[in-house]
């Protein structure tokens, strides 16, 4: 096996081993591999590979980057991971499959035009800033059912809900309440877990994980 490959089996057989500790199945688990300051040449292999999920955090540089890759290999799934600028929300709209960034009312009225615009909807999770941290993105966790409600009357379908616990602490607790939030407002997906804590998440209810240094070794 070449290095991609053998990163890959060694993030999914923790997936699978986190699934089988919570007496869940690995495949309800989406794994994102996050290929941001990644180039072409990086991603190829772990194309081959097998992967097919990938994530990128700025809707300029997938722009760049993906068309071609996506030409080269029918089943690409991508997914926005990064802030939006509402006034990219059409460009994300026709690039991405899935933008797990939503976070406020503005780009929830530009992506509800976008996709009124475009035909299609994406995949929505709402980012929630679970910590509730200062200068953090996310929508405070007080103004979820609004923002939810907003979206609903704008005709968008939220599909789950992401978030990224503060740095340097057990993210445990905080992975559990985004489980619960998701639970109370009847929201399917649960977008949570990195490269360092990622099987903690599966344990807590992850849909998706998000891993780009696991995968891809340090961004330079
Ligand atoms: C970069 C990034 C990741 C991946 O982080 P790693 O620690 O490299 O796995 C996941 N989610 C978001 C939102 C990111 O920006």
């Amino acid at each position: 096996m070449n290095e991609a490959a053998e990163r890959l089996a060694e993030v999914q057989g923790h997936i699978a081993d986190a699934a089988k500790r919570a007496q869940r199945e690995a495949r309800e688990i989406c794994l994102i591999a996050v290929s941001k300051t990644h180039d072409a040449s990086a991603i190829r292999p772990l194309i081959a590979a097998g992967q097919r999920h990938f994530g990128e955090n700025r809707v300029q540089e997938a722009a760049a980057k993906w068309p071609e890759l996506r030409a080269e290999t029918p089943g690409i799934v991508l997914h926005l991971i990064g802030q939006l600028q509402s006034n990219k929300a059409e460009e994300a709209v026709a690039l991405f499959d899935a933008i797990h960034s939503v976070d406020r009312s503005s780009l929830v009225q530009a992506l509800a035009k976008a996709c009124a615009k475009a035909g299609r909807q994406p995949q929505l999770f709402v980012q929630v800033n679970i910590g509730d941290e200062e200068q953090k993105g996310g929508c405070a966790t007080r103004d979820l059912p609004a923002l939810l409600a907003e979206a609903a009357d704008a005709g968008l379908t939220i599909d789950g809900l992401m978030a990224i616990p503060p740095a340097d602490i057990e993210p445990a607790p905080f992975f559990a309440l985004l489980d619960e939030l998701a639970e109370r407002h009847g929201l399917p997906l649960r977008s949570m877990g990195m490269s360092g804590d990622y099987e903690t998440a599966v344990m807590l209810g992850a849909t998706h994980v998000r891993v780009g240094t696991a995968l891809f070794g340090l961004r330079g």
